[in-house]
């Protein structure tokens, strides 16, 4: 089996320590990544440094060239959106992170088209701007603002969506004229070599982004480098230590973190929408979603007859390797994940909760050896328990019933976490005044989970500090410099020395 080496000046470095990346679907390794030492992690960042000076002054218009042909490369033989062919992409995203073929897909295809958004909106977005001054008080001043990279940039990215989330930092990190050096998660470090890959061949010329593949003690090492940024996506715990650290070193970051996304059914609601949509919300990529449907608040009067068919529609879901297109819900990606999920349910159950379906690991045959775990429902949900406060990300529905929509926003809003949240009504301007009063970055009316390349991205409280995607996530890797030029000819100010009456 094909052991991949680390992306550093252009060359790929085979280590001499390795590990394995397990296909989740069987617990089997499918090939094997080098592991980073702390040299390396210089190195690479080294090759980074050194790297900035040209790539910086290569105009605009050639950098977007190059990222514009990686979006091309991404979707290269994966035929239509929603078509499932088997791109050799797509299928190291369903083989080593454990999604189905149809969530590959539309993670290929999303990626590129963001890929391509950065590529033609960042020449505008960092265009310089001359400001329109007070001539008043101002007559001779010149002020103009310009966007410079903020350097080498750190990228540490998680594992439920590998090809994505890293391009929402890399391809405006790249486009602001960055460097960078690219850390993928442990458990996807083959994706992350392949975007290596793809990059290289969209020419992008070497030392402009690395790639060190290895775990959190590698990111650590990252995160302790000399880089000018981190870029950071993942658990709460770990973007606490590093946004510590950045503070310590005054450097900047971006933290994009969990959530525990409320999802609100309203009294006049479409039920099998709301049912629809919740099952997308809290199942898909078996609940591995930043922004997944963590909590469901359904109002009293519609609640029997959508819990009815959400358990219905879950009967339906069919487990399995994720190539396999008649298959919805994939393993979790690890057995450290499974472990979680089952200690949410367990805490959950101990406590009173009913489970209506799942709460368990699946017996057949071919499930046996990858971290699966049955989709679950769960009522009689209190605020105490683990599931209703702890990011669970994985495929579990916790619902509560709630008896007004005020009552459903106090317990939507009684969280650490501020990613996202859904309302689901079929009066839109009320479902917009819910909106405004939800304590998140982003709220979706009937609909969840929607990431747009022009929409900002990102959540408030302990969900994070960063923004992805929309001109505001190119800005994140840029400078704001300010030129002020007097264009006056006198020799002195009217407030310079020496103060006169
Ligand atoms: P994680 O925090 O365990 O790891 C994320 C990355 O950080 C990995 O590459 C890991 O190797 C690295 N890392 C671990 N310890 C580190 C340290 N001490 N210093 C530097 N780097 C370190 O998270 P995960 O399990 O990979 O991902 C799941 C989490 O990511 C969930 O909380 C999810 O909500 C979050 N997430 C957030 C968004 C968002 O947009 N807000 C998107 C996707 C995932």
């Amino acid at each position: 089996m094909e052991t991949r080496g680390l992306l550093i000046a252009g060359k790929s470095v085979v280590t001499r320590k390795t590990f394995a990346s397990l296909n989740p679907a069987t617990g089997e390794a499918i090939g094997y990544a080098s592991l980073a030492s702390a040299e390396d992690v210089s190195a690479a960042v080294a090759s980074a440094r050194e790297a900035l000076p040209a790539w910086r002054a290569t105009p605009i218009k050639e950098r977007a060239a190059i990222v514009s042909s990686a979006a091309d490369a991404m979707i290269a033989g994966a035929g239509e959106p929603m078509s499932l062919t088997p791109s050799p992409l797509k299928k190291l995203i369903v083989e080593e992170m454990g999604k189905s073929i149809h969530e590959a897909d539309i993670e290929v295809f999303e990626t590129a088209d963001m890929t391509r958004y950065f590529a033609e909106t960042a020449t505008q977005v960092l265009a310089s701007k001359t400001l329109q001054l007070n001539t008043e008080l101002w007559p001779t001043k010149r002020s103009i603002i310009e966007y410079e990279p903020v350097g080498v940039v750190g990228i540490i990215k998680p594992w439920n969506y590998p090809l994505e989330i890293p391009m929402w930092a890399l391809a405006p990190a790249l486009m602001a004229g960055n460097t960078v050096v690219f850390k993928p998660s442990e458990w996807t470090p083959l994706v992350g070599v392949m975007i290596g890959d793809i990059f290289t061949r969209a020419g992008l010329p070497a030392g402009v982004l690395n790639v060190v593949t290895g775990n959190g003690q590698t990111g650590a090492q990252l995160v302790t480098s000399d880089v000018d940024m981190i870029s950071f996506t993942g658990s709460v715990a770990v973007g606490k230590r590093i946004g510590a650290e950045c503070g310590q070193r005054v450097r900047r970051a971006s933290l994009e973190l969990g959530g525990k996304d409320a999802l609100i059914v309203d009294e006049d609601v479409d039920v099998e929408l709301a049912a629809n949509g919740a099952m997308w919300g809290a199942f898909t990529v078996t609940g591995q979603v930043c922004a997944s449907a963590e909590r469901i608040f359904v109002h009293r009067a519609i609640a029997d007859e959508f819990i009815q068919r959400v358990v219905e529609k879950t009967k339906e879901l069919r487990l399995g390797n994720g190539l396999d297109p008649s298959v919805s819900i994939g393993p979790l990606v690890s057995q450290a994940q499974r472990d979680k999920v089952e200690r949410h349910v367990q805490d959950a159950v101990k406590r009173g909760a009913y489970v209506l379906i799942g709460g368990r690991r699946p017996n057949a045959e071919g499930l046996r050896h990858g971290f699966f775990y049955e989709p679950t429902v769960l009522t009689n949900v209190t605020p105490e328990m683990q599931i209703m406060h702890e990011e669970t990300f994985g495929p579990v529905m916790p619902i509560m019933i709630v008896d007004s929509l005020a009552q459903a926003i106090t317990l939507a809003n009684a969280t650490r976490y501020g990613l996202g949240a859904s309302v689901w009504t079929r009066d839109i301007g009320k479902g917009e005044d819910i909106a405004r009063r939800l304590e998140a970055g982003m709220v979706w009316i009937n609909d969840v989970n929607v990431a747009l390349p022009q929409a900002p991205w990102g959540g408030v409280k302990e969900s994070g500090t960063g923004t992805d995607l929309s001109e505001a996530g190119i800005l994140e890797y840029a400078h704001t410099k300010h030129i002020s030029t007097e264009t006056g000819s006198t020799q002195t100010r009217d407030w310079w020395f020496p103060y006169t009456a």
